[in-house]
């Protein structure tokens, strides 16, 4: 017997910026949802404009957790201080797990048209965070898609959907990451194990989230849900798109200050103080 999860709380984006400017829309890491274990942070970035995304993410250190990003439109550079570059173009994502350190920059190449993406962070369990840093940089092609039998459209990043697996491996939050399109009348149904944490971002169209008592969510609004074994998502008025993000959750103290996400308040002056003697990537155990 599957048991639909339903959703608990919503939480509607909210307006900010980042970087050296660039405007977000965040759900995850908001006064309303601090974070979601092990999710510490959910945006949004969507705009025609340069003026909202052109400054990018100039040069900044991360420790403790793991940063992806996935692009809809329009292309970032990535570069780190040890020298790691790399283009992410529209359909990639890259799985950056910051592990003891990385001071990297996220600048957009183009200089004008559609900028849109996601950028997600995810807390590593505290026996690896301090990890030798890893990329999984994954191209547009190495996403399998499928048509699911309720006519959705699915790309898996991680995880498993329609039997495949995504590109994104060993991870040890056993992340689901899917990008789902459901057309008008279409719907989506997904398996995830009971005990993970499972949410819905919508960023388009209008989704029926649940079985009975459907709640129906907008666009720009994250969809919580609470535990079961499968997500159900209809799209009954017009076609709606999401991702559908799980993981398993890790139950440990979180200790957070802008880009170190540590367990003790302790790791996170030390965090400081190696990044101000520029020993943060430089670590040796
Ligand atoms: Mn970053």
């Amino acid at each position: 017997m599957m048991t639909t999860r339903r959703v608990e709380k919503l939480v509607a984006a909210q307006p900010t910026s980042d970087g050296a400017g660039v405007k977000l829309r965040r759900t995850i890491g908001t006064p309303e949802l601090d974070h979601l274990d092990p999710f510490l942070l959910l945006d949004e970035f969507r705009s025609d404009s340069v003026a909202d995304y052109g400054a990018g993410f100039p040069d900044h250190p991360h420790r403790g957790f793991e940063t992806v990003t996935y692009m809809l439109a329009g292309t970032m550079e990535h570069r780190d201080d040890s020298g790691n570059r790399g283009l992410l173009t529209a359909g990639s994502v890259q799985w950056m797990t910051a592990g003891r350190g990385i001071i990297h920059s996220e600048m957009p190449r183009q200089v004008d048209g559609l900028m849109w993406g996601f950028q997600l962070w995810v807390n590593l369990p505290a026996k690896d965070k301090m990890t030798p840093p890893r990329y999984q940089d994954i191209p547009p092609d190495a996403i399998p898609e499928r048509t699911t039998a309720g006519g959705a459209r699915v790309r898996v990043i991680a995880g498993e959907a329609e039997g495949i697996g995504g590109p994104v491996k060993g991870i040890a939050t056993s992340p689901l990451y899917l990008d789902v399109t459901v057309p008008a009348g279409g719907r989506f149904d997904q398996p995830v194990p009971a005990g993970m944490t499972a949410a819905c971002y919508v960023f388009e169209g209008t989704a029926a989230i649940g079985s009975e008592g459907a709640l129906t969510v907008p666009p720009g609004s994250l969809a919580v849900l609470g535990d079961g074994d499968s997500v159900t998502v209809a799209a009954p008025a017009v076609a709606a798109r999401f991702l559908l993000l799980a993981a398993r959750p890790l139950r440990e103290p979180i200790a957070r200050y802008g880009p170190f996400v540590m367990t003790t308040r302790d790791e996170v002056a030390q965090a400081f103080r190696d990044y101000q003697s520029g020993t943060l990537t430089r670590y040796k155990t």
